[in-house]
């Protein structure tokens, strides 16, 4: 059998990282099965669907790099092969036009409530013949009345419904248009799929779902409810906590395959393995260690797993991603130093690739001012005769490189009877504009020999203008 998963979004929200975990799952079981995975875009909730909403589902999942072996698919596209199977159904005897007014439905109800039954639709359609006159007709499919639908899910085991519960659903409505559940199991159908892997808010579905496939001559597929997502602070998650358009996450600069990984630990594990590279996902998953229980969004864990990445992945490709985030930060890279020196100085203490760009900017341009408490501290009066000696020493420099800058201050500090830090610290300041950066040599080797110099010099005019403390 070859495997075949599908993900399949409702465009009414923006998607966020439940469904993208969800896609995730479905993505892994497929490539770890050389199976195919398949996209499908459930709109035909056409009030609430966006084409906005289908864009970042689109672009979300070309940015994650969970490419669809086929699709996407759209539901709304598909009417006609829906009206097809109601035919047939009708036909079959398998589903029924129910003529029942909205009043009747109401008092139908009100009388089970006062009988302390629970509500459903009661059949009373299933035998009629003619039409009513003057009512357009849904169209229900006929449950079966009898014995249990036993779903036999791969994370929460075998989960027991009894047919008695679930009444006639509609699968049409008055105005023609099917209805979810109903779309799902056609499309399940149609595409052939294996295994279903979502969200278990769908569990009470799917013994309808399960009905309606044996309506249509076939066993179900392998069902996988995954556990909910939820919060910080153990609630559903909300826009509050995260739930935010994916795409979100690029712009705050987590390399995809960092976001994958944390999503992949929320609610499956390999031991107290922590940190995968996706070949590694798709080698290792499986549903069977995929938790029951919901899990809590933790943003130190994902930025921590955020920069284990940062500091494993390929700085060309960090470069690239890299030199986005420049870009929304408005910083100019083009005709600078290389971004991949500046990657392999910055990956260990960035969090984020945004983090990154935003601490290195000085890489790019003169500081535009001077960290006030840097500052006060380096940029004094009494530093410049030593400031002044390290710009003769770096001037005089022939080859720019970190081991001969790292030599050079070596020097000047040991001539000068104090410890590295007093050379380093007012030079980084004037270069870098705060006390932060990584090591100095390697910082200025990076900013370049004319900037550096360049950078002190003024450094040094602020100060003699008065800059200094207090300015
Ligand atoms: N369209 C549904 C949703 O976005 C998923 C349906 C399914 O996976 O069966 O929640």
């Amino acid at each position: 059998m070859t495997v075949r998963t599908r993900f399949a979004p409702s465009p009414t929200g923006l998607l966020h990282i439940g469904g993208v975990r969800t896609a995730l799952f479905c993505w892994l079981y497929a490539r770890r099965h050389h199976g195919s995975f398949i996209l499908r875009i459930e709109d035909t909730d056409r009030e609430r669907s966006t084409p906005a909403a289908v864009q970042v589902i689109l672009d979300g999942m070309d940015w994650l790099g969970l490419h669809p072996d086929e699709g996407p698919f759209y539901q709304t596209a598909r009417y006609p092969r829906y009206r097809e199977v109601i035919r047939q159904w009708l036909d079959e005897g398998k589903a029924y036009h129910c003529y029942c007014t909205k009043d009747e439905l109401e008092a139908m109800r009100n009388a089970q409530l006062a009988a302390k039954a629970k509500p459903r639709y009661d059949g009373r359609c299933r035998e009629r013949r003619d039409p009513r006159p003057g009512i357009t007709p849904v169209v229900r499919f006929r449950s079966p009345d009898e014995g249990e639908v036993v779903v036999e899910d791969r994370v929460h085991g075998d989960v027991v419904f009894r047919n008695a519960e679930l009444d006639d659903l509609i699968i049409e409505r008055s105005d023609g248009n099917p209805t979810y559940n109903f779309c799902v199991v056609v499309d399940d159908y149609d595409m052939r799929i294996t295994h279903v892997i979502r969200g278990d808010d769908h569990l009470n579905n799917t013994p309808r779902q399960i009905n309606m496939l044996r309506a249509l001559g076939v066993e179900p597929p392998v069902y996988a409810h995954l556990p909910m997502i939820l919060g910080p602070d153990g609630t559903k998650l909300s826009k509050r906590h995260g739930a935010v358009s994916v795409l979100h996450y690029r712009e705050q600069g987590y390399l995809p395959e960092a976001l994958l990984n944390y999503l992949a630990r929320l609610g499956w594990s390999h031991g107290d393995q922590e940190i995968f590279s996706l070949a590694e996902m798709v080698e290792l998953f499986d549903l069977d260690h995929v938790n029951k229980a919901a899990s809590a969004i933790n943003p130190d864990k994902l930025a921590w797993i955020s920069q284990q990445h940062l500091m494993r992945a390929q700085p060309a490709r960090v470069s690239t991603e890299l030199a986005w985030q420049f870009g929304q930060l408005g910083v100019e890279v083009v005709g600078g130093p290389p971004l991949e020196a500046i990657v392999l100085a910055q990956r260990e203490r960035a969090k984020t690739l945004q983090e990154m760009a935003q601490n290195s900017r000085y890489f790019f341009c003169s500081p535009e001012g001077y960290d006030d408490k840097a500052a006060r501290k380096h940029l004094v009066a009494e530093a410049l005769p030593l400031l002044a000696q390290t710009r003769a020493a770096l001037a005089a420099l022939p080859d720019w490189n970190a081991p001969a800058i790292h030599a050079a201050l070596e020097g000047l500090a040991a001539a000068a009877g104090v410890g590295l830090g007093k050379v380093a610290q007012p030079l980084r300041v004037a270069v870098t504009g705060g006390s932060v950066s990584p090591p100095i040599d390697q910082t200025l080797a990076i900013i370049g020999h004319e900037a550096t110099l360049a950078r002190i010099d003024r450094a040094v005019a602020w100060v003699a203008t008065g800059g200094g403390p207090g300015a």
